[in-house]
């Protein structure tokens, strides 16, 4: 948890969001600026930056904010239709935001991958 972390702040409750899932580890919002038609964010609570920073094994931290994605992207109907499951990585990803978190892109034909 960090002061100025945009996503420590949504968690905490200093930010308003439209929270459509949250239990002990994670958060589920929607994204800002959507990049499809659905666009939302999994987002653990623990402050995290990357993959790479997981001082302990990440992989149920990990597992469970798939599981969540999975979960949120039934209610969002897109079970059929499909989805993009995308974690930014650092610089050459574009990761915006040092605050780990899971993208669920759907609701329409995504492009190809670049
Ligand atoms: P990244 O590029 O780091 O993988 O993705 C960060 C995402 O967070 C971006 O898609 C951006 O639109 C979203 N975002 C940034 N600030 C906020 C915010 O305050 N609220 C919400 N809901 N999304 C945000
Ligand atoms: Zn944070």
């Amino acid at each position: 948890m960090t002061d100025q972390c945009i996503f420590c702040r949504i968690a905490r409750g200093d930010i308003p969001s439209d929270m459509l899932d949250r239990d002990h580890t994670a958060f589920v919002i929607r994204d800002i600026n959507p990049k499809a038609s659905t666009h939302l964010l999994v987002i653990p609570l623990e402050h995290v930056t990357r993959i790479a920073d997981f001082k302990v094994d990440g992989g149920g931290l990990l597992g469970h904010m798939m599981l969540m994605a999975r979960d949120a992207a039934r209610r969002e109907g897109m079970v059929e239709s499909g989805y993009r499951l995308v974690i930014n990585q650092g610089p050459d990803s574009g990761q915006e935001v040092d605050h780990l978190h899971l993208h669920v892109l759907g609701g329409n034909r995504l492009g190809a991958m670049g």
